[in-house]
């Protein structure tokens, strides 16, 4: 092994040491007084991260375990539901719809461009049955940032009934701000390998009051994601079955850096690291798949005619031990992926960058300017003193 293996996709992500060694440790007993001051830690924590009031609940599962998880408990089956659907994972909602028996109202909306709230409201007007809108706050498909703050001011101010808003913030807790209670968010969930610097296998959901409201009404169709008695749980510091006790130690320990770092200071440099990339792939001359509104945890660079963005995928791995990702649907040959969330740096991020450079040309890509990595480096340089633009 010639490289070290830098892990720049949108999740997985590298650990930090902290939580590496808080995994290896010996086991404790779930049930036992020894596991209590581990969920109390991670209580408080997961409600900094979540910017809420309300109990983050921590599930047995990957981050669609979550997405499921809203679905069957705040709908019932043959209830409406809106999903936004501008990438894979905005197609995601509809699917776990259709198998449980939830209505998918489909709003397509072009790979690489966000949703406009008066659509949404367009929508919830034209149809009274709707009863939630489901969509993602960072498409990690495409690398757009949908617009959740604007979408919960119309689900919110809809006049006579109650619209809930189910936000997946999965590449966008702990990247980016989404602050539940501040936005009105009525059901935040995210999964641990994305920005939360854990591997994967856990997921945590928050619900409003409005939406615990809904929950209470509605009989879960699956025996295993119910979140009423996750609720009753968690305040005893427990989880209904046997918990991931190894990954909440871990979480333990990421969560203590988010409080040590502050949600901010870890903003600011996901900003900075994402104008770094984008300033990177602008130098080479490559178009970017999400324009306006973009993700600050992942960087989708359009590949050009005749460059197959798999082979670069490839080369990227293979000579220089840096893991990128491919497109994924129908882009899947046609986007790179470049992922900076989770335990990344701005040395990361120019070997991702370096990495990249060298893949595309031995790929058949064409880059002229001879300072691509100086200028990244300006990019986070000025970013990290400006910091993000003002909410
Ligand atoms: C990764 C991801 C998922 C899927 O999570 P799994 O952990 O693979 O189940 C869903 N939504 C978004 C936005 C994601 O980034």
């Amino acid at each position: 092994m010639l490289n070290k293996q830098r892990l720049l996709t949108p999740g997985p992500t590298p650990l930090p040491e902290e939580v590496r060694l808080a995994m290896a440790r010996d086991m404790v007993h779930h049930r036992k007084p020894a596991f209590l001051p581990v969920m109390q830690d991670v209580r408080a924590g997961l409600k900094y991260l979540f910017g809420t009031s309300q109990e983050v609940m921590p599930l047995s599962c990957s981050g669609t375990g979550a997405m499921a998880a809203a679905v069957t408990n705040l709908f019932a089956p043959g209830e409406k539901i809106l999903c936004i659907e501008g990438g894979k994972f905005g197609e995601r909602w509809g699917e776990i719809c259709d198998m449980h028996g939830q209505v998918a109202v489909r709003m397509p909306v072009e790979w690489g461009t966000a949703v406009d709230p008066e659509a949404v409201r367009a929508a919830l007007d034209a149809d009274p049955g709707i009863k939630g809108v489901c969509v993602q706050a960072s498409e990690t498909s495409t690398g757009v940032l949908h617009p959740v703050k604007e979408l919960a001011q119309v689900t919110g101010g809809i006049g006579g009934r109650d619209v809930l808003l189910v936000v997946d913030g999965i590449s966008a807790v702990g990247i980016s701000p989404c602050p539940m209670d501040e936005w009105e968010l009525d059901c935040l969930l995210t999964g641990s390998q994305k920005g939360l610097m854990l591997p994967p296998g856990l997921a945590f959901i928050a619900c409003s009051d409005k939406a615990w409201a809904k929950c209470a009404k509605v009989r879960p169709s699956n025996f295993y994601f119910q979140l009423m008695g996750e609720r009753e749980k968690i305040a005893k510091n427990q989880t209904m079955f046997t918990s991931s006790v190894g990954l909440l130690v871990g979480l333990r320990e990421s969560l203590k850096l988010f409080q040590e770092f502050g949600l901010e200071n870890l903003f600011r440099k996901q900003w900075a690291l994402t104008m770094m990339a984008r300033a990177g792939a602008a130098a080479m001359g490559l178009e970017l798949l999400a324009k306006d509104r973009f993700t600050w945890g992942l960087t989708a660079i359009r590949m050009p005619l005749g460059v197959d963005g798999s082979a670069v995928v490839k080369a990227a791995a293979n000579d220089y031990g840096v893991v990128l990702a491919a497109g994924q649907g129908h882009m899947k040959d046609q986007v790179v992926r470049l992922g900076h969330m989770g335990h990344v740096d701005f040395g990361d991020v120019l070997a991702g960058l370096a990495a990249f450079r060298a893949a595309f040309t031995a790929s058949g890509g064409f880059v002229g300017c001879p300072d691509v990595l100086e200028q990244a480096m300006n990019a986070y340089a000025k970013a990290m003193e400006s910091g993000p633009p003002a909410k």
